[in-house]
């Protein structure tokens, strides 16, 4: 390796370091920390916020991205160099005090929004959204698009994605999928969700949600679960994975399908490649790659039929009183209820793409200009009752319920949906590959489809675009199809629908 690319991948892994010690810090602040410490980490975030900024426009880095232009044959080096290129255009484009005022009015607005939801009063609202809207605009304008003003915001989460495509994916599945969960919905057959809300002891969930991460693969070596009010997943190194979950004693699936969720998560962080680390080739693609894996591990494993019939009879003994007398089937239904639902983080895996169609919809409208934020929420409930046939009775449970646009964060929502769509994709492909995937989870087998995952996703780092991993590793652009027929294959037997 030359003198220089030697000197960038310093660079570049002081970079990752740094983000790395952000990581921790905002774990520790979520898990661990005293109320009486806030002060102080604020402090401390900024500071490390500033250096990495520092680092990430630094002309000595962009001298040295200069000289190792189009110099690299290897995959390795040419990817390091593409990525930081990308992110040091980005970020050098961006003033300072653009970046600086976006930060204080967000922390503004997310704390008016705090008050706005707890009263359910958009109007309150407004005025900062208003404001950051045009923030973003500007930043928009900085970092310059190809296509429309919601690409420079969208590419920030999702590397290379366009929003003229994401329209057109989200136009196809619109109606089948509205029209799939209207079919669902007058289905003479419905499962019984109550069965999941019987008493569920926390201590056991604890016990048995460890269990599950680990029979999937999460080694407890290489991290951690703990409690925090919002469950999230940080790779601080692919040798230290910390996720976090909440537990409800009435309800089975917030802690149990939550831990699988970020176990998804866990698995890519644990699954990139530890002599890589802090560079791009040892990092996650995007978020909605990112979310594939939580999807893949939450709902299209964990809530299938096959993987309870090897973990069922296990879960009865340990939840003996609430499980007493329920068949497999009528779990299976329980925890596989499609029910259209006003909250987006509460929503089952079928209506949950449509609650990102309308966020999507309503965003794009918004920073061109063609929404008025005064008109949100009418234009909010009207998608919904569209969309979910349902109408929110007021802005807490409609257009206020969400924290992003609060923190300035627009574009980031469609990455669940991708997320989903990569999923399914991913899945098909899997099972093409491994034909008996199923029977093999039914033995207690997942190793097999983690060791699919690692090799064609996780140790592939940033080597690939969202949509060249798809094509990459599926044979084929992203498609509606593989969400759709999973979707029915699943749900056909459970609701006694046709498939
Ligand atoms: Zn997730």
């Amino acid at each position: 390796m030359s003198d220089t690319y030697n000197r960038f991948i310093e660079k570049v892994r002081e970079i990752g370091q740094l983000e790395a010690i952000e990581q921790l810090l905002e774990w520790d602040q979520e898990t661990n920390m005293p109320e009486r410490g806030l002060a102080a980490r604020a402090e401390h975030m900024a500071l490390a916020a500033r250096m990495k900024h520092e680092r990430r426009t630094s002309p000595e880095l962009g001298e040295l991205l200069s000289a190792l232009d189009g110099s690299a044959d290897d995959p390795v080096v040419a990817t390091n160099v593409r990525e930081t290129r990308r992110v040091y255009e980005r970020a050098v484009k961006v003033p300072g005090d653009l970046v600086a005022k976006i930060a204080s009015v967000s922390s503004m607005a997310r704390a008016e929004w705090v008050g706005a939801r707890k009263a359910s009063d958009f109007k309150r609202f407004a005025p900062y959204l208003k404001e950051l809207l045009d923030l973003k605009r500007q930043l928009a304008d900085a970092v310059g698009f190809a296509g429309e003003r919601y690409d420079a915001l969208l590419d920030e989460y999702e590397p290379g994605a366009r929003t003229s495509d994401l329209a057109q994916v989200f136009a196809e599945l619109r109606e089948p999928l509205a029209a799939f969960i209207r079919e669902i919905s007058s289905a003479a057959h419905h499962p019984d969700e109550a069965i999941v809300h019987r008493s569920f002891p926390r201590a056991a969930q604890e016990a048995f949600a460890r269990k599950l991460a680990a029979a999937i693969g999460f080694d407890f070596q290489a991290g951690r679960l703990d409690v925090s009010a919002h469950p999230f997943c940080t790779g601080i190194a692919p040798g230290d994975v910390r996720m976090t979950t909440r537990y409800h004693e009435t309800h089975f699936n917030s802690a149990i399908f939550g831990v699988l969720h970020e176990t998804g998560h866990g698995l890519y962080e644990q699954g990139l490649d530890e002599g890589q680390r802090y560079t791009p080739m040892g990092q996650a693609v995007s978020l909605g790659i990112h979310e594939s894996q939580s999807l893949m591990w939450e709902n299209i494993v964990g809530r299938s039929r096959a993987f309870w019939e090897y973990f069922y009879p296990e879960c009865r003994a340990t939840f003996s009183k609430a499980l007493k007398g329920v068949s497999l089937d009528a779990w299976v239904g329980a925890i596989n209820v499609v029910k259209p639902s006003m909250i987006r983080v509460e929503a089952d895996e079928a209506t949950y793409n449509l609650h990102i169609i309308l966020r999507f919809e309503l965003e794009r409208a918004l920073l061109d200009g063609n929404l008025a934020v005064n008109d949100v929420p009418e234009a909010w409930n009207a998608k919904m009752e569209e969309l979910l046939g349902i109408r929110p009775a007021g802005d807490a449970e409609g257009c206020l319920q969400d924290i992003h646009w609060s923190l300035g964060i627009f574009g980031y929502f469609p990455t669940y949906a991708l997320g989903k769509l990569y999923g399914a994709q991913f899945w098909e492909a899997a099972r093409r590959d491994i034909p008996d995937v199923e029977d093999r989870f039914r033995c207690g087998d997942f190793r097999v489809l983690l060791d699919w995952l690692r090799g064609n996703i996780h140790r592939r780092g940033k080597r690939y675009r969202p949509d060249e991993l798809v094509r990459a590793v599926t044979g084929e652009p992203l498609s509606i199809r593989p969400f759709m027929n999973y979707l029915h294959e699943k749900f056909a037997p459970i609701y006694g629908v046709a498939g």
